[in-house]
């Protein structure tokens, strides 16, 4: 039986060995453990074996399970799609925002952000498959979306999000963390202070190492297949 504990192991090896193929230091790449659907000791396990950065995708659920781990210093991320009524308790509770793709969540999110908390990191989702049903804003209005985060008092923009369509084609995939990669460099070259390129998840981390990821987000390979998300996703 595979372990929580062995499961991440696993998943370091394969970030180093895709960073040391990509000639990069394993040590700029941040692990982010995708714990939806997963119960707190499942999250607590991970915690044991060294974990310290969380994501999870629904607010409710995620409200729900944090008081059992209130002890340990975790560091929370959303990375779900994000409604403006849930705004004010996605500032309150976690560290991390991946997701904004409009700047009326931006600036309702600064808004709601206490001064007493350091500023709330942000990533900018670009929809980098170009479908129109896909959250994440278009590449074309990224830069001015990145400028008002960049402006906002109780935000820190930190880089860009994706996530890319899942793909069989592996010059595909690629070619779409690319596209992220590049803008990043672009935003850069214009004076933003862009140091994250959060994309990669259990299936694609290797791709996404090779073209610049520095956050990739995973939760089947570290918790397991998850169950069947309709009760989960019905309170969206
Ligand atoms: C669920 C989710 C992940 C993790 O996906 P896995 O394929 O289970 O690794 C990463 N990012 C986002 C935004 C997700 O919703």
């Amino acid at each position: 039986m595979t372990t929580i504990s062995g499961a991440l192991q696993a998943v370091r090896d394969r970030i180093a060995r895709a960073a040391e193929a990509a000639g990069r230091n394993p040590s700029e790449i941040v692990l982010l453990a995708v714990s939806k659907t997963f119960r707190p000791e499942q999250i607590r396990e991970a915690y044991l074996a060294g974990q310290r950065a969380f994501g999870e995708n629904y607010l409710q659920e995620a409200l729900g399970k944090m008081p059992a781990l209130a002890e340990l210093p975790l560091e929370w991320h959303f990375i779900g799609p994000i409604q403006s009524n849930k705004t004010r308790a996605i500032a309150e509770h976690f560290a991390w925002v991946h997701g904004v793709d409009r700047e009326k969540i931006a600036e309702r999110l600064s808004q709601a952000r206490s001064p007493d908390l350091p500023p709330l990191h942000v990533c900018v989702q670009v929809n980098v498959s170009g479908e129109a049903t896909k959250s994440g804003a278009a590449p074309e209005q990224v830069p001015e979306l990145a400028r008002r985060v960049a402006e906002l008092p109780h935000l820190r923009l930190r880089g860009l999000m994706a996530i890319p369509e899942p793909s069989p084609d592996a010059g595909l995939q690629r070619a779409r963390f690319r596209r992220l990669r590049e803008l990043k460099q672009r935003l850069c070259a214009d004076g933003l202070p862009l140091d994250t390129l959060s994309m990669g998840m259990s299936e694609d981390l290797e791709a996404a190492i090779a073209e610049g990821a520095t956050i990739v987000r995973v939760g089947t390979a570290i918790f397991g297949t998850r169950r069947k998300q309709e009760t989960v996703n019905s309170e969206r």
